[in-house]
């Protein structure tokens, strides 16, 4: 029985040098010391690895600084279209949603996915019905849109492309998608990913976080893992999946397995992103090919690190 928890939390990987530079760290800072603190709580007071993961991607959402939930950014009709997935390292039960609106949570919906349907992964329309189901708060469209998204959103349809809500070549550019990882005092795994994909993105498509082993995996085993970046990137290399084979096949820790999966996301892809990793001995990692990542976490229930970096 592992005595100590871990937890890890990110708030997307790009180029933050314009966040640094119109002196947003702070705020950045503050948000992701706050979070990391209540998923603290929920740890120390015996709560799951589910449980945690669940409840700080859920206050990721609820911050219009990151790309998912409230704050997600806008697809080519200025739309609002949110993927998420958890998944549980100790039962291998995941549950995963796409294309939804409205949701307040995509997380606690995706939770619920795996809970309360016999499937994985529910789209679009039947996702909704299943959030009414399930009681789930509804939320009026203004409650997504932020101004900030809507400027990036023009930019890119001026600029007539598609890019990372943090792409340096975007100036209103704003941290992405979100993450965490934890693992609970009972030594078990769990994982989660949540996002509004990537900006001026066409309608209905999907990117890698809800899809398990691309942008979210976990397994008591090896490894819990969440990904940001080009979501075609990591779908095209399962990398979340290949970065929890590279511990099992290769007995990696999380540091060697994160910077190995990002090594390749970079061989194979030219990959821009990153991941968060804790392995099974409750060791947590970091590993982008972008110029920087915003992260927060606990080891062995240690002290909070947090980094803009
Ligand atoms: N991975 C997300 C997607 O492609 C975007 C991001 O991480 O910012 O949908």
């Amino acid at each position: 029985m592992v005595k100590k928890f871990s937890l890890i939390i990110h708030g997307g990987a790009g180029a933050l040098e314009q966040i640094k530079r119109e002196g947003n760290e702070a705020d950045y800072m503050e948000s992701i010391r706050r979070i990391v603190e209540d998923g603290r709580n929920v740890l120390a007071g015996g709560g799951s690895a589910l449980d945690a993961v669940e409840h700080c991607a859920m206050k990721l959402e609820d911050d219009p600084l990151y790309n998912a939930g409230r704050g997600s950014v806008l697809n080519e009709y200025g739309e609002v279209e949110m993927d998420a997935a958890i998944m549980d390292g100790a039962t291998f039960e995941a549950g995963a949603v796409a294309g939804i609106t409205l949701i307040k949570n995509p997380t606690v919906l995706a939770r619920q996915v795996l809970e309360k349907s016999e499937h994985v992964m529910l789209i679009g329309k039947g996702a909704q019905g299943f959030a009414k189901f399930c009681g789930l708060p509804q939320m009026a469209n203004d409650y997504f849109v932020v101004d900030a998204r809507v400027r990036q959103w023009r930019e890119a349809q001026k600029m007539g492309r598609m890019m990372l809500d943090h792409e340096a070549a975007n100036p209103s550019q704003k941290l992405g998608t979100i993450g965490a990882v934890a693992q609970d005092c009972a030594g078990n795994l769990a994982a989660a990913t949540s996002t509004g994909g990537i900006v001026n993105k066409r309608w209905g498509r999907v990117g890698d976080s809800p899809i398990v082993g691309a942008g979210v995996f976990a397994d008591n085993e090896t490894c819990g893992v969440s990904a940001t970046g080009y979501g075609e990137q990591f779908q095209r290399t399962v990398l979340c999946k290949m970065i929890a084979d590279f511990v099992h096949f290769q007995n990696m820790d999380a540091h060697g397995a994160a910077k190995a999966g990002i090594d390749y996301l970079v061989k194979k892809v030219q990959g821009m992103g990153g991941v968060i990793v804790i392995d099974r001995a409750g060791t947590c990692a970091v590993g982008h090919s972008t110029s920087g990542m915003i992260y927060g976490l606990i080891e062995h229930g240690g002290e909070t690190i947090c980094k803009l970096a």
